[in-house]
């Protein structure tokens, strides 16, 4: 199935990279249809072929949460999957993990961060990457409807039935919740049976990636983040995910040069060998004197 590699941590240049992912397998185990944005990109950019386990069940995993704060311990999670599924299937020696997480974001509540993961680990050689993409602009949203008219009106601002939309109902402990809608009529008739018990029905936007397509194309991003990951070496040590992974404060105003919270230097750092080294200046030699706490308190 996969051919003998010789991996050492090592790779002198990025057509190495390239030659030692062509033409073999990574295992993708996913009940929601996520190998529509991961193949292909994968395919394009390294050669290498995602496969789909048959009847394996994702939820051993942990279903979908929507309370991680931050990528950090979604890398955790995403590599926590990746070893589950090299438990799982012992003749596989590439996998690849997904993991999405949507949540406020830290500086303006009000927008909805979705974070996705496209993690690749190798059984024998211990590598493992994980591309990572963040964004904004979501389908992601809930709101209490009690009217027909209300109804539609989320629906057709949530692109429905493109994406998926959910109604729940009731407590905690006694929920009623339906899904899997796939046009109004079906949508405005289960409404109807649950607002006749109900005051009021919460509608919110499916996240599953199969029923969320704005998610499925982040998905394919972080994928493409994967790819370019693995080609970014180190040039100490030839590890892959030489990439920018911090920033350094200070850029200085265009009016009076004092250091604002802007980056001065992008840091590119090497988890393998530690090497780092800089980019100064990734966005330009000063900062708009609005970023300026003294200029523009
Ligand atoms: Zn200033
Ligand atoms: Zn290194």
């Amino acid at each position: 199935m996969h051919r003998k590699a010789d991996y050492t941590s090592v790779f002198s240049n990025p057509d190495e990279v390239l030659s030692y992912f062509n033409g073999r397998s990574a295992l993708l185990a996913t009940m929601h249809g996520k190998e529509q944005a991961i193949a292909p990109v994968l395919a394009e950019g390294l050669g290498l072929q995602v496969e789909v386990p048959k009847g394996f069940n994702t939820d051993v995993f942990g279903t979908f949460a929507g309370d991680v704060e931050r990528p950090a311990p979604q890398v955790e999670t995403a590599a926590f999957k990746a070893a589950a599924c090299l438990g799982h299937f012992p003749d596989a020696d590439l996998v690849l993990a997904s993991e999405g997480a949507f949540y406020g974001h830290p500086e303006s509540p009000f927008l909805t961060v979705n974070t996705e993961i496209v993690l690749l680990r190798e059984r024998h050689s211990g590598l493992q990457v994980a591309g990572i993409s963040s964004r904004t602009g979501t389908m992601a949203a809930s709101s209490d409807v009690s009217t027909v008219e209300a109804l539609r009106e989320f629906a057709s601002n949530m692109d429905f039935p493109r994406h998926g939309l959910i109604l729940k109902a009731g407590e905690a402990a006694e929920m009623t919740v339906r899904k899997d809608f796939t046009d109004l009529p079906s949508l405005e008739s289960a409404f109807s049976e649950m607002i006749a018990t109900y005051p009021s029905i919460t509608v919110e936007t499916d996240l599953r990636a199969h029923r969320n397509p704005m998610r499925m194309e982040h998905i394919a991003k972080a994928a493409q983040d994967l790819v370019r990951r693995l080609l970014a070496l180190c040039p100490q040590c030839g590890h892959p995910d030489f990439v920018v992974k911090d920033f350094e404060r200070g850029l200085p105003c265009e009016l009076c040069r004092i250091p604002t919270r802007l980056p001065l230097k992008d840091i590119l750092h090497c988890k393998h060998c530690g090497h780092r080294d800089a980019i100064l200046y990734p966005k330009g030699e000063t900062a708009y004197a609005g970023h300026c706490d003294w200029c523009n308190p």
